[in-house]
């Protein structure tokens, strides 16, 4: 699964969200992420509330590992390293 690692990081870009809309739907919007990131790219807040959607109670498509693609988006983008793949047991 993908954990967010380095929240601390995340400047609020929204890079991640966009990526994860365009691999579920080919579009970029914040409403078809599996990721949601509460920080402003001009709050001066340390720290990013960042969600990501693994259950189906959701509105948003769940994070299915960019199964599709090499590798998972959010992590090719995330400019700042914020995410990484979490094995099971870890
Ligand atoms: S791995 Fe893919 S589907 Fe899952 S949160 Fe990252 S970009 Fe979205
Ligand atoms: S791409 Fe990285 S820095 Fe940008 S909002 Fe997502 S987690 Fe934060």
């Amino acid at each position: 699964m993908i954990k967010v690692e380095n929240p601390e990081a995340c400047t609020g870009c929204l890079i991640c969200v966009l990526a994860c809309s365009f691999h579920h739907t080919r579009k970029y919007s914040r409403s078809q992420s599996s990721i949601e990131v509460n920080k402003s790219i001009f709050s001066e807040e340390k720290k990013a509330e960042i969600v990501i959607c693994r259950k189906e109670d959701s509105m948003r498509p769940i994070c299915d590992m960019c199964k599709e693609d090499d590798f998972p988006l959010c992590i090719q983008f995330c400019p700042e390293n914020v995410f990484k793949v979490k094995r099971r047991q870890e």
